[in-house]
Parts: structure tokens; sequence; C-alpha cells
């Protein structure tokens, strides 16, 4: 299964980085092959919290997720979907003065770029969740949070992609690129085709396909985990979170969403699957965010568990994202890594895409602190440092 076209572009990896780039691109006029390994976003572009915050946003990427919850909330717009969209006020809760010290100055830095994030008191948090701990002594607070419905997005952006005339091949492992007429050669077990463009979004696999060219990206992996419960009354409206800990939400449906949990997770090898993770921690973290949850809002005792699962995050030794060219392989680009990709996951792809139409992107995305090649030689991540995650 060979296509004898050349495509303008060829996007490896299709989360929500890769569907919504080759979205745009195909919008902007390119001819666009989009690969994806399984289905579309199933890997963590499906499995996470949903959560658009700003309260856990890196602060140089702030700028850039204020934008992509706007995107998730006018999703009818640029998908043609309804995407879930749900805004939501959201607070990060302190149980000690000394934390909420440290969450002040934290979260400085997020109001500094940009994020509308102030300190409130215990009391003040009660005010606007009355369910909440009596032991909430402060909180960083958000009036503009919210999620979007992360867990059906990949069957959104297909029919999305289809109708923009990009080539689908999902269920479709890229094996290598390779220098060919035109640009580039993809090639798949059954099949190849060429790209003047090629853009790997392919988030913990980045490192594997970096190596196809002899480079060297030292990526980490970790495990992140979701849990979430039976239908439960009515409790809570924000989107609250523990520090270092878990995020907490509750659907209109009742279900209450943990995302997190405490502990580390990291794994050796993104395709091993889930046979490598360690499945005590699996279990501990579970358990250990259904008692956080009740921590915070005490009520949450009523409800079970029912469900938990894990999805990967790649980290680089700095962790900040790679976006841009592929060092000493012209043609190629990455943009991969990138903390609350869901979140900013439709402004990057626009952003991208913008950069490879010849128009000027709204924000810089190529951007030095992100170069790839920046990475090259340096030491992977650093685990113990994780607490920094934020
Ligand atoms: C449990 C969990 C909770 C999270 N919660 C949040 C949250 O609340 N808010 C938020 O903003 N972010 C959250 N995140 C982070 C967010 O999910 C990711 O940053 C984002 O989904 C990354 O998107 P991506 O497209 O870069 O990568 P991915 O979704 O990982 O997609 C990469 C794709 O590349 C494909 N691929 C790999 N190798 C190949 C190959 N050889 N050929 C073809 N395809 C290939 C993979 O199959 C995969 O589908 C969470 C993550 C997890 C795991």
């Amino acid at each position: 299964m060979s296509s004898s076209q050349p495509f303008d572009a060829a996007i490896i990896g299709g989360g929500v980085i890769g569907c919504a780039t080759a979205l745009n691109l195909a919008c902007g006029g390119m001819r666009v092959a989009l690969f994806e390994s399984d289905g579309l976003c199933r890997a963590a572009s499906g499995r996470n919290a949903g959560t658009l915050t700003m309260l856990y946003t890196r602060a140089s990427l702030i700028p850039y997720a204020i934008r992509g919850r706007e995107m998730w909330r006018d999703a009818a717009e640029w998908l043609s979907r309804d995407a879930g969209f749900h805004h939501r006020h959201g607070m990060e809760l302190a149980f000690s003065e000394e934390v909420t010290e440290e969450l002040a100055v934290q979260h400085r830095l997020r109001s500094e770029a940009g994020a509308p994030i102030e300190m409130i008191g215990g009391n003040r948090a009660r005010e606007i969740e009355p369910a909440l701990s009596g032991d909430i002594v402060g909180a960083a607070y958000s009036e503009v949070d919210g999620y979007a419905k992360s867990y059906g997005i990949g069957i959104l952006f297909h029919a999305a992609l289809k109708e923009a005339g990009v080539t689908v091949h999902d269920g479709t492992p890229v094996l290598g690129v390779e220098p060919g007429p035109g640009g580039h050669v993809v090639r798949w077990a059954v099949g190849q085709a060429s790209a003047r463009l090629v853009v790997m979004t392919s988030n913990v696999w980045i490192g594997k396909m970096a190596a196809w060219f002899g480079v060297n990206f030292p990526i980490t992996i970790r495990v992140n985990q979701g849990t979430i419960s039976e239908r439960i009354r009515p409790l809570f409206n924000s989107i609250l979170r523990v520090p270092n800990e878990l995020s907490l939400k509750q659907f209109e449906d009742g279900t209450v969403l943990m995302g997190g949990g405490r502990g580390e997770h990291w794994v050796e090898d993104a395709d091993k699957g889930d046979a490598q993770q360690d499945i005590s921690i699996v279990k501990s973290k579970m358990a250990g965010a259904a008692e956080c949850a009740r921590r915070v809002i005490p009520a949450l005792r009523e409800g079970r568990v029912v469900r938990t699962w894990t999805g990967y995050e790649g980290f680089t030794p700095d962790n900040q994202p790679l976006i841009g060219p592929m060092p000493g392989v012209e043609g190629v680009f990455v943009a991969a890594c990138i903390r609350s990709g869901f979140t900013i996951g439709p402004f990057a792809g626009r952003l991208l895409a913008d950069q490879f139409l010849g128009r000027e992107p709204e924000m810089p995305i190529f951007s030095p602190a992100f170069d790839p090649a920046r990475v090259v030689g340096m030491e992977p991540y650093d685990r113990e440092a994780s607490a920094q995650i934020a």
C-alpha cells in the first residue's frame, strides 16, 4: 500500500498535537498524511484528565495554555464539533501556612506570565466550594479553568481530518524516514509514501524516532494515572488540586475524576506497554488518590472508585518541550514532550501549521527555549526533582 503522489507534509504521531497540526495544515491547503501506530488520541491524548488549567502549567507555557483553553472552548469553529468544554473555577489547595506560602511564590511566576491567579484564604475557598474540608488553610485561585472531554477526542479529530482531506493511516506504526525523491520517504510495514516535510509528534516515542537520524534525545518517561469514581450526588464545581498529589473534578454525571496520586512511577520503554509498569505503585496511587480526595472533600467518603488507568508523559532534561527542527536533518521537525499538552494542543497545532505554511504565527513556536538541539548531550531529567513538574 504505497502512495505514488508525494504529500506536502507527513505527520507521525496521532495525538492531539499531531492531529491539530495535520488539520491546520490541510485547512491551509497542504496535502497531508497522518500516521498513527494505534487509533487517534489513544495514548496520553485520550487518557489524560482533560483539565484546561493555568494552575499547573509551567510558567513558560502559560500564554500558550491560555490560547489552547480558548480553542477548546471554541472547538465548534475549528473542529466543527463540541469538545465537551466546561468553564470552571480552579483552586490549588494548601493544608498548611507553609504550603500556602510556597504556592504564592510558584503562582507569582504564572501570574507574571499572564495567568489570572490570586491567593485566597481557607474561608474564601469554602465560600466558593462549601464541601471543602475545614482543614484547608489557603488556596491559589483562578477564575479561568475548566475541562474538555479528552476520552472522545480521537473520534472527533478522525471525522474532522477526513473532512479536511487528510489521509489518515491509523493502525500504522512508522518504521523509518529516509531521504528520497521530493524530500523524505516515510516507511511502514506494508508501504511507503513521500513527503516534502515531516513533523514528528510522537511524545514519549520521540527518542526512538530521533535515533533513526542518529540523534540522541534523552527522554524520561513518567507514568501518570487517572482514577474515576462511581456517580455521586453533586458536591463541588471547581477543578481542585493538591500540590504534587492530584487534581479533582466532578463531571455533570456525578463521577469524580482524580488525576495523579502521590508517588513517582517511571518506565524505560514506551513500547513495552503496561506490562513493564509496577502494579504495586499503580494500586497505591489509586488508593492514595481516593484518600487524598476524601481529605479535600470529606463527603466523597460516600463514593467508591470504579476504575484506574495510566498514560505516559515524556520529560526532557530541562522539562521544556522539544519544538523545532530535528538537528542536522533538513525538512524534518519535532513537536513533543509538551507539558499541559492537552490544553495547549490545538493552539500548538495552529502555530506549527502557520510556521510551515509561511504565515506569521500568533506567538513564537520555534523559540530557542524549545529548540530540540539544546538537549543533545544533556543528562536526562532528574527524577528526584519531580516536585518541580508543575
Ligand atoms: C494520566 C494523564 C493525565 C494528564 N492530564 C492532563 C491534563 O489534565 N491537562 C493537560 O493539559 N495535559 C494532561 N496530560 C498531558 C497530555 O495528555 C499530553 O501532554 C498530551 O496528550 C500529549 O499529546 P501528544 O500528541 O504530544 O502525545 P500523545 O498523545 O502521546 O501522542 C503521540 C502518538 O504518537 C504515536 N506514535 C508513537 N510512535 C509512532 C510511530 N512509530 N508511528 C506512528 N505513530 C507513533 C503514539 O501511538 C501516540 O498516539 C496528562 C497526561 C496523562 C498521561
